[in-house]
């Protein structure tokens, strides 16, 4: 087959129009196109009223090799490269002990996924519950204001990304094809097959669910086994600092060698285990703010004209970025984070008395409001010196004076944003009505942030107006904290994907500071899985 890039096409074409632009780049009569596949789908939006589609297709022909030597060198044309994933080998020997993994979110379930297929049979220990079941002990936050601190968005099978927007895209490299190898395990769970050929798949919450509990049956008929309810609570080395075993909140004791570390940015109580027991990990940066909310019209017409509402394009997102220059504030980027189109802002506690937002959306995304983090850049050189633990101290402090703002009952607190570039508190809403539940107390955001994040932000909003008109409307909402960016650590891993002086330990994915989002977590437990099998090989006996 061969790979054509860079075909445009107007919003609106004709289905057959995509096999004549295959054919007119080929030089070959349309007839001689014999199958088209669409490896990627995006869009173009800058010229107004006259989006186009950009298509990345994979075209077979009747005669492949003479076109192709007529048009070699051709910047656009191109054999297509393989995109499967390959397995890696699988140890020799059996291996002493079953390799566990500790956590059920993307990057654990891939780890899980791949060393069942390598026919391992591995151990999945998770500290949250079955889908199902958190699915209602999250409702209990959002409609009750009930948190369960073992049991929310953070924590239970599916990992953070659960309950979410569901955005599949990256910034990563694939020469592996583990990202190919991702979407199509996605694919097969019930994602929607165009995440394989959209510039910027989603998925949205609903389906997560189901397909969290469709990896699981594959899983589990591979021989995998997993283990809800139950929380890592120590680790067990020998004299030389290799991993022996895992102490469970049961009580038990899990003989282990290698265990994949995939615990998440909120295992706080994991990391203080692991930062005690002498575990090498490092302070790292990642960003404050609060979360804004807009009309999702206001943001389809800006981005797209008179073409807003296109089905194709469906709902509008952005992305922006600042470069702070007050004095108090200088230095900062405040950029955009985890935009929802059409989406709503979540409860995302997992600690009681402490609050802290994110978004999500449907795969739909109808929701009349777009959302999106507001986030400012925090380092530890400057902001939390010390402990590798200091900035998990600030997000704590941050979310405790959130939750005393809204009222010490899980309500958020909002500001409009007319009220927050004027310096005053809000007392009423406006026409944007906040979607996070259990629901808003309007006061000063200024009450929940560090003055220079305040500063920063107050900055970013007319200068994010002058790219999207209408960003800084008085009546938008900002409700706070968003805290949660990514991990405030990093448990440092060697080129073995083993922790620097924890050998039998691959700290991976979000938590140990190697991941940002669904998909990239996903690569990095198919990583950390490659690494597992690579190290059972290397001690298995040799003959
Ligand atoms: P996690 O998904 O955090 O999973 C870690 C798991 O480990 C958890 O299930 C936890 O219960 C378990 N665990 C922790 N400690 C222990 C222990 N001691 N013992 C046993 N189990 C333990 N990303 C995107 O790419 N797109 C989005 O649209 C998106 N939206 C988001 C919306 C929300 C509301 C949130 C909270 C996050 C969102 N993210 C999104 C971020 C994304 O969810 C994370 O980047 C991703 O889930 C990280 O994967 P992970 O497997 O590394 O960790």
């Amino acid at each position: 087959m061969l790979r054509l890039t860079e075909i445009k096409l107007p919003l609106d074409h004709a289905d057959d129009a995509l096999r004549d632009a295959a054919a007119a780049r080929l030089g070959v009569p349309p007839g001689e196109v014999l199958d088209i596949t669409v490896f990627r789908r995006g869009h173009d939006a800058r010229r107004r009223g006259a989006i186009a589609l950009i298509y990345t297709l994979d075209v077979a022909l009747r005669d492949e090799a003479a076109v192709l030597a007529r048009l070699e060198g051709h910047r656009q044309v191109s054999v297509t490269p393989e995109t499967r994933y390959r397995l890696p080998p699988a140890p020799a020997v059996p291996p002493r002990h079953r390799p566990v993994v500790i956590g059920a979110g993307p990057c654990g379930l891939f780890a899980m996924l791949i060393l069942a297929q390598m026919g391992l049979r591995p151990i999945l220990i998770e500290r949250g519950q079955v889908v199902r079941q958190r699915t209602q002990d999250t409702w209990g936050l959002w409609r009750r204001s009930v948190l369960t601190p073992e049991s929310n968005v953070q924590f239970g099978e599916g990992g953070a990304g659960t309950f979410s927007d569901g955005k599949l895209w990256s910034g990563i490299g694939d020469s592996a094809n583990r990202i190919r190898k991702v979407l199509e395990e996605f694919v097969r769970a019930g994602a929607p097959e165009e995440i394989l050929y959209v510039s910027k798949p989603h998925i949205g919450t609903f389906r997560l669910v189901s397909m969290v509990e469709h990896m699981r049956a594959t899983i589990e008929a591979l021989g995998g086994e997993y283990r809800f309810g139950t929380r890592v609570e120590g680790i067990e080395t020998d004299a030389g600092r290799r991993l022996r075993g895992l102490h469970l909140s049961d009580g038990s004791f899990l003989e282990a060698d290698h265990a994949v570390l995939a615990v998440g940015h909120s295992a706080r109580d994991t990391f203080e285990m692991l930062h005690d027991r002498g575990v090498y990990m490092e302070a790292k940066p990642f960003s404050i703010g609060v979360r804004i909310e807009h009309p999702q019209g206001l943001i389809d017409r800006c981005r797209f004209g008179p073409q807003a509402g296109h089905p194709i394009l469906g709902a509008a997102d952005y992305k922006l970025v600042h470069h702070c220059r007050t004095p108090e504030a200088e230095g900062r980027a405040v950029y955009s984070f985890c935009m929802c189109p059409g989406g709503t802002v979540v409860a995302a506690a997992s600690e009681p008395g402490r609050l802290v937002t994110n978004g999500m959306s449907q795969y739909s995304r109808n929701e009349r409001n777009a959302n999106a983090g507001i986030v400012v850049s925090i380092t530890p050189e400057r902001d939390y010196p010390g402990s590798p633990l200091a900035g998990i101290a600030l997000q704590r402090e941050l979310e405790e004076r959130a939750f005393i703002a809204g009222g010490g009952d899980y309500r958020a607190p909002a500001q409009r944003v007319g009220d927050f570039l004027a310096g005053r508190p809000s007392t009423a809403l406006g026409s944007v009505v906040p979607s996070y539940r259990p629901g808003v107390t309007p006061t000063d955001l200024a009450l929940c942030l560090p003055a220079f994040a305040v500063a920063a932000i107050r900055e970013a909003l007319p200068a994010f107006d002058r790219q999207i008109k209408g960003f800084a409307m008085a009546d938008a909402v900002m409700t706070g904290v968003e805290t949660r960016t990514s991990s405030p650590l990093r448990i440092k891993r060697d080129e073995t994907g083993q922790s620097l002086n924890t050998p039998g330990l691959f700290p991976a994915g979000e938590g140990a500071g190697y991941a940002g989002g669904i998909l990239s977590a996903g690569v990095d437990g198919i990583r950390a899985a490659e690494a597992v099998a690579a190290s059972l090989s290397a001690l298995a006996p040799a003959g």
